[in-house]
């Protein structure tokens, strides 16, 4: 016997703090993997105000709608890069760089603590 069933499923989006475009986890949808994540405390003398945060998801389209015409764009291949950054600059990401910087820093805070912790034991 042939039944048919619903299914909810329930997956978290990105949204898109300018245009409100949904990017989701689709495997398909390389919106997601595409987005820039802006994650930033302000620092003392910032715009933004001393110590606030500063965060934003935008989607490849406004990304390229409204800092197009100043982005530098330089052919490389991903998996072989020819080019390095020019600097430092480190407070934009898209998603996957996102997650690898915030592993790292969480790996070095919880690698200081531990150091902290065995210096004060001896
Ligand atoms: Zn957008």
């Amino acid at each position: 016997m042939r039944q048919t069933r619903t299914k909810t499923i329930q997956e978290e989006l990105v949204v898109c703090d300018r245009c409100r475009r949904e990017m989701g986890p689709d495997a398909k949808d390389f919106e997601l993997q595409e987005r820039t994540a802006i994650r930033f405390r302000a620092g003392y003398g910032s715009v933004f105000g001393d110590g606030n945060l500063v965060e934003a998801d935008i989607c490849q389209h406004c990304l390229q709608e409204v800092f197009g015409k100043y982005l530098r764009i330089t052919e490389d291949d991903g998996f072989d890069p020819q080019h390095k950054f020019s600097d430092e600059a480190s407070r934009a990401y898209q998603e996957y760089q996102l997650q690898q910087v915030l592993a790292t820093e969480n790996f070095l805070r919880n690698f200081r603590e531990a150091v902290q912790a065995k210096q004060q034991k001896d």
